[in-house]
């Protein structure tokens, strides 16, 4: 029943991960897919190839997204490329693996933590809602995390830009709904990506996974991709301003 045939998406963060699951899905649902890969072309070309299998547009380019002249850019881009602008997913983000208490957390750690979870959400959001105001419709879905809802300790950082992305969100759904705007969060749990697998690969992250998250597993790239793909289609057109968990029930144990 999901059909994004015509339809054209930006996804930030695609060469890998998540992103990269979420090009693959929108490709093959239809849509023509921009993405950006911040360093690594080899596996942006990679994913490339195997979404055009499915016939439609797929092109990436780099963009360093915590600078917001590259949000611009790679929105111009994908405008250009594609011809019209319907779906943003702005997913690209950084964790750190090692722990790190507040009294250690430097002014450049923060700024960055920030600059490249939250102003890059906005960035992208920012140059693409005249776009999709113009066409008096889009979808926007950015990714949060569990840690935006219950915080994280020893990442702080991360908490703080992830819960800031849930009420930029909200609001912004309210503000764009006469604009036929749709604004939704995913907030994954664990998922099993290059992002996360160092701690979940040590026995203390695979005893983590076994117990703190009620289904026993962390989730896949593509248990992810789904919920994009679900609240960017046309089985979400009455859905605007949610948090869409995707945690094998972790969030609700705290
Ligand atoms: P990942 O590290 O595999 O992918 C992150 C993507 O972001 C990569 O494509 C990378 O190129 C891009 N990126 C990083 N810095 C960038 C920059 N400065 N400019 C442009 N692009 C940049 O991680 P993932 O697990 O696929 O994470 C995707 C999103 O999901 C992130 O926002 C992350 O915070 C969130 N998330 C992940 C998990 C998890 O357990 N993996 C849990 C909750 C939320």
């Amino acid at each position: 029943m999901i059909s994004l045939a015509g339809k054209s998406a930006l996804i930030t963060g695609g060469s890998r991960g998540i992103g990269a699951a979420s090009v693959r899905y929108l490709a093959q649902a239809g849509a023509d897919v921009v993405f950006n890969y911040h360093r690594n072309r080899a596996t942006a070309e990679q994913v490339e190839q195997e979404a055009r299998r499915h016939g439609t547009r797929v092109e990436s380019r780099k963009a360093d997204l915590s600078r917001d002249a590259d949000g611009k850019a790679l929105v111009e881009f994908a405008k250009e490329r594609l011809g019209r602008l319907d779906i943003l997913v702005a997913n690209a983000g950084i964790w750190n693996v090692e722990d790190i208490g507040i009294e250690k957390i430097s002014e450049r750690q923060w700024d960055e933590m920030i600059r490249v979870n939250l102003k890059s959400v906005y960035s992208v959001i920012h140059y693409a809602v005249p776009h999709m105001i113009a066409q008096k419709t889009g979808r926007i879905v950015a990714i949060s995390s569990t840690a935006g809802q219950r915080g994280e300790s020893m990442h702080t950082h991360y908490a703080a830009s992830k819960g800031a992305i849930i009420s930029f969100v909200k609001g912004l759904s309210t503000e764009l709904a006469r604009h036929n705007i749709l604004v939704n969060c995913v907030a994954p749990g664990w998922v099993d990506t290059e992002m996360s697998r160092p701690v979940l690969e040590t026995k203390a992250g695979k005893k983590l996974a076994a117990t703190a998250i009620p289904l026993g597993r962390a989730g896949t790239a593509e248990e992810i991709a789904g919920a994009i793909l679900f609240l960017v289609s046309d089985l979400a057109t009455f859905i605007t301003g949610e948090v869409v968990n995707v945690n094998g029930g972790a969030v609700l144990c705290g």
